[in-house]
């Protein structure tokens, strides 16, 4: 655990979280910039900056648990596809050095808007998370 770190504040209870999943090992929660409607992160309780840090078994945990929540994503966005999308170190575009995976569903000639800034209020991240746990 890191104190300053936003991710390891979440896995605290420290910060609040839009949930969508929780086991021993990984946590599943609403991505604040909802640039595209049921953007999610998963990751590690345990604090890891990146892929050169991470331990194979808790990036196994990590990849068990996003197999385990994209099928309930896909079927409650109604979505064509998912991208998965994973950034290490600052010139990959990583922003918050704890590891995480992202979920983004897509949807056929959405043209790819990950990036696009949209940040949700948190009735909303909870409305979507609910949702998508709701087909888990
Ligand atoms: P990355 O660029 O891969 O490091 O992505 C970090 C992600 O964390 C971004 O998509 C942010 O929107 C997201 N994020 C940052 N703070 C929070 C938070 N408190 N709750 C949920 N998502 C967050
Ligand atoms: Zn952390």
């Amino acid at each position: 655990m890191k104190e300053d770190c936003v991710f390891c504040q979440i896995v605290r209870g420290e910060k609040p979280a839009s949930i969508v999943y929780e086991d021993e090992e990984t946590l599943a929660f609403m991505d604040i910039n909802q640039g595209v409607k049921g953007h999610l992160l998963i990751i590690p309780k345990e604090h890891y900056v990146d892929i050169t840090d991470i331990t194979p078994e808790a990036a196994a945990a990590v990849a068990r648990t996003s197999v385990q929540v994209a099928p309930a994503l896909k079927r409650a966005l109604n979505a064509d596809g998912i991208s998965v999308w994973q950034a290490n170190g600052w010139a990959a575009g990583q922003r918050v050095f704890h590891y995480h995976v992202h979920l983004f569903p897509r949807f056929a000639g959405d043209g790819l808007p990950l990036h696009k800034s949209k940040m949700a209020s948190r009735e909303e991240l909870d409305r979507i998370a609910e949702l998508i746990r709701k087909h888990l």
